[in-house]
C-alpha cells in the first residue's frame, strides 16, 4: 500500500472530531476554514475550539463577518491573544466579499495577497477548500516528512499521490500531533513504519533544538484615581507586543523608580513572550496627555486581557 493510502486509512479511523471538519461542499466549508485557520495560527487546536464555536454562532458566515465592527471581533477574540490575527481576519473578510462576491480565491498568488494570509495558510486553504495537491508546511508536517524520508521536505512531498489532497493535508498534520510526536513518536504502533527512514535506521535525526525563550523584565506603572476605582491608560506605547491597546505606562524594567509605589511582581506570557513585570502605582488625578480614565468595571472599549490581569492585582487598592 502506498504510503499517502496508509495514511489517509490511518486518519479515516482516528480522526478527531472538529467543529470546523465539516464536507467540502458544505456552504459553511470556506468560512469555516478560514476563520478556523486563523484562530490555529500559533494556537492550539484544544485552546481553539470554544473559541470557534462561540464566533461562529455570534458571527455565523463570511458576510457577517464583513459587516461586524472591530470591537465585536476583538471582544470574541478576547483571550485567545494574537490579536492582530482578528483584525487581519476582518479586513480579509471585507475583501473577500467586496472583490471576489464572498468566496475565497483559488489561486495562490491571490490568496497571499489578503492580510494575513502566508505561504503555509494560502496551501492549506487550497487544499482542504479546493483539493488541490498542496503541503502546508507546519510543524508537525515538517517533522513526520523529516523523519520518514530523511531528505529536505520539499523532496517529500512527492513521496504522496492521492485524489484527496485535503485530506492528506490535514491527514499529516493529524499524523503529527497524534502520531509521529515531537517527543516519544508512537514508532512501534505507527502505520507506516516500515516505510520510515527514521525507524529503519534508528538513529536519532538531530532536530533544531528549541530556543528556550528568556524572559524581560518590564515595569508597569499605574496612575489611579481613587475616588472612581479607574486606572488611567494609553494607547500610544511603542512595545513590540499589544501595540495600539489599552495599556498602563510601560517600559523596560529600571532598577529605581522614585515616586511610584511598588505593588507586586508577577509573570506574564503574551505573543510567545514571557514576561516578568514589576507592578507600581500612584494615586493622581492627572495624567499626561494620550492618557485616560477607565473604569475598572466597566468598559465600552476592548481592554485586552493583558491590561485585565493588571487590574485583577490593583482591585484591592481602592
Ligand atoms: S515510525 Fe515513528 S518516526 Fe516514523 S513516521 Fe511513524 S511515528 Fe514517525
Amino acid at each position: 500500500m502506498k504510503l499517502s493510502k496508509k495514511i489517509l486509512t490511518w486518519y479515516d479511523n482516528n480522526k478527531r472530531v472538529l467543529p470546523w471538519r465539516i464536507s467540502q461542499t458544505s456552504k459553511k466549508n470556506q468560512y469555516y476554514r478560514i476563520l478556523s485557520e486563523f484562530m490555529l495560527q500559533q494556537t492550539q487546536v484544544k485552546t481553539v475550539i470554544p473559541y470557534f464555536n462561540n464566533f461562529v454562532k455570534k458571527i455565523p458566515n463570511l458576510k457577517a463577518l464583513s459587516k461586524s465592527n472591530e470591537k465585536k471581533i476583538l471582544k470574541l477574540w478576547e483571550g485567545l491573544g494574537y490579536y492582530t490575527r482578528a483584525k487581519n481576519l476582518h479586513k480579509t473578510s471585507k475583501i473577500l466579499v467586496k472583490k471576489y462576491n464572498g468566496l475565497i480565491p483559488d489561486s495562490f498568488e491571490k490568496l497571499k495577497e489578503l492580510p494575513g494570509i502566508g505561504d503555509y495558510t494560502a496551501n492549506v486553504l487550497l487544499a482542504l477548500i479546493y483539493n488541490q495537491p498542496r503541503v502546508a508546511f507546519d510543524g508537525n508536517v515538517k517533522r513526520v516528512l523529516s523523519r520518514v524520508s530523511n531528505i529536505n521536505t520539499d523532496k517529500a512531498v512527492n513521496l504522496f499521490k492521492t485524489k484527496r489532497n485535503g485530506d492528506l493535508a490535514e491527514a499529516l498534520m493529524e499524523f503529527g500531533a497524534l502520531v509521529c510526536k515531537p517527543k516519544d513518536p508512537k514508532c512501534y504502533e505507527c502505520k507506516i513504519n516500515t516505510m520510515c527512514a527514521y525507524y529503519s535506521s534508528k538513529s536519532k535525526i538531530k532536530f533544531k533544538r528549541k530556543i528556550k525563550i528568556q524572559s524581560k523584565s518590564y515595569d508597569i506603572f499605574c496612575y489611579l484615581k481613587k475616588s472612581k476605582k479607574q486606572i488611567a491608560l494609553t494607547k500610544s506605547n511603542d512595545l513590540g507586543f499589544l501595540k495600539k491597546f489599552n495599556l498602563p505606562k510601560i517600559q523596560k524594567a529600571a532598577k529605581k523608580n522614585k515616586n511610584w509605589k511598588f505593588l507586586c511582581n508577577y509573570k506574564n506570557s503574551i505573543s510567545n513572550k514571557k514576561l516578568n513585570l514589576n507592578l507600581y502605582y500612584k494615586f493622581s488625578s492627572k495624567i499626561p496627555s494620550k492618557y485616560n480614565w477607565y473604569s475598572l468595571n466597566k468598559n465600552k472599549e476592548f481592554i485586552p486581557s493583558f491590561t485585565k490581569k493588571i487590574f485583577k492585582q490593583i482591585t484591592h487598592l481602592y
